[in-house]
């Protein structure tokens, strides 16, 4: 069933009847309608977290899903199963705090196992990661990003709302460690919350080999007027890092990286720049979303979503799964609707995974 959302016009799709004709053609991997190959995959493994940064969340009044909404690990693993028939070849686990899902060493396992997934990959706030970098590395994960906005421990607890940042770095150590490389380290730049700290972070790359990638913060919902007042461009932020550095080197793009990479002059680690607000990279787009409930959602910054967990528990078979996903590969929107004022309102960054 295709219909639009009552309030937001967004595409909402619901197969209640799983048994759907096949729809397109077994191209693998999965071309949308504009012909960019879609095979990389973000999944949310849980909306909740252990901290409450304020760019992604609210203070207070989220309501989290209640457990038996999130899709099981077995469900997740059909599900996944069916995405890599569908041309998948990478995933990444998001979240929410993805650390939180119950049993996510035998979950990654599982995953890796999963013929035609060829890489695991996780955005992690690291707080548990101290203990558990290590197995996951056993199990099969081959690299993280962590998020760090601060390196002042009082600023970092400020902006997380409680976060440690003694136990993030505890999980840096060990993901360097365990081998979980290239180690990416996301910075969220807000205006007046944590630019002062553009040169002391953008200089960890001029002692370890670490990528710093720097995030322009997007308006989603509980957020958005804070996004608003304090997005800094790519832009400015690259001539405020030369200035201080000398010209930056260009290191190139891959060819759906949405990161501009830079390295200051000598360095061994890199500066990346993404920049979905002031410089979108929708051309070269090659991603869909999972949900932790199980909808498939077409694109971060609109609306659309189509209900795969409907399919699941009405029996739909890996098949038929399959042919959902290309079906909802085929829909994924051209871009987002910025520049024109059109903002997503139905999910938070934390209830999609970034
Ligand atoms: N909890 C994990 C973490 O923080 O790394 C994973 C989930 S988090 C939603 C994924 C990424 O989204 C993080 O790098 C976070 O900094 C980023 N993020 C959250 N809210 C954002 C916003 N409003 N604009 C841009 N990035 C945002
Ligand atoms: Fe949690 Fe990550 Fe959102 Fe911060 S950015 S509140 S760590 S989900």
């Amino acid at each position: 069933m295709l219909r639009d959302h009552p309030t937001t016009g967004a595409t909402s799709i619901t197969f209640i009847e799983p048994h759907c004709p096949p729809l397109y053609e077994r191209d693998t991997p999965a071309h949308d309608r504009y012909g960019r190959r879609i095979d990389y995959l973000r999944v949310s493994l849980t909306d909740r977290c252990n901290m409450r940064c304020v760019y992604c969340m609210p203070a207070d009044g989220m309501q989290f899903l209640p457990p038996p909404d999130l899709l099981s690990n077995q469900e997740l693993i059909l599900v996944l199963s069916a995405a890599a028939a569908a041309g998948f070849r990478k995933i990444r686990l998001t979240g929410g705090e993805p650390t939180l899902r119950h049993e996510i060493v035998e979950l990654v396992r599982a995953i890796k196992a999963i013929p035609g997934i060829e890489q695991i990959a996780m955005t992690t706030n690291a707080l548990r990661l101290g203990r558990l970098a290590a197995p996951l590395k056993a199990a099969g994960l081959d690299r993280v990003n962590i998020s760090i906005d601060s390196l002042d421990a009082r600023k970092f607890r400020q902006i997380t709302r409680g976060g440690s940042l003694d136990d993030v770095w505890a999980g840096v150590w060990a993901a360097d460690e365990a081998g979980l490389h290239p180690i990416k380290l996301n910075a969220v730049v807000v205006r007046g919350m944590n630019d002062d700290e553009l040169i002391r972070l953008a200089a960890l790359t001029t002692h370890y080999s670490w990528d710093l990638r720097f995030i322009e913060v997007m308006p989603l919902t509980g957020v958005a007027g804070l996004a608003e007042e304090g997005v800094i461009s790519s832009t400015e932020l690259i001539v405020r890092i030369a200035a201080h550095f000398g010209q930056l080197e260009s290191y190139g793009q891959g060819s759906s990286d949405p990161a501009r990479r830079y390295r200051i002059p000598g360095a061994p680690g890199t500066l990346g720049f993404i920049s979905a607000v002031t410089d979108p990279f929708c051309a070269t787009c090659n991603r869909m979303r999972l949900t932790a409930e199980g909808r498939m959602h077409l694109c971060l910054l609109r609306d659309d979503e189509m209900d795969l967990r409907a399919a699941v528990r009405a029996g739909a078979s890996q098949d038929e799964i399959t042919q959902l996903i290309r079906h909802a590969v085929h829909l994924k929107p051209w871009g987002h609707g910025l520049p024109e004022g059109v903002l997503p309102t139905l999910r938070g960054m934390s209830q999609i995974g970034g």
